[in-house]
């Protein structure tokens, strides 16, 4: 089973969604609060543009995998 649902709670939540422009400002996640500098590619990039979630949120909730330095192996 994917963890969509589990994200649209995470999502649905008031404190996440107060975080939003706390987390563009400061470039940092709203779900884990971690910074968000580093991205696989422009996708991903573009996702945290209009959501704000971290390159490890979108691995675990998106993708369904654990995060890893793998994904950022690449330039
Ligand atoms: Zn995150």
């Amino acid at each position: 089973m994917s963890r969509l649902n589990e994200l649209i709670q995470i999502l649905s939540k008031p404190a996440v969604n107060e975080r939003y422009a706390h987390a563009k400002a400061t470039k940092t996640c709203k779900i884990c609060e971690g910074p968000a500098t580093r991205f696989r590619d422009t996708l991903s990039s573009y996702e945290y543009a209009i959501s704000a979630i971290c390159q490890n949120c979108q691995d675990i909730y998106f993708y369904n995998c654990s995060p890893s330095e793998e994904a950022f192996s690449s330039p």
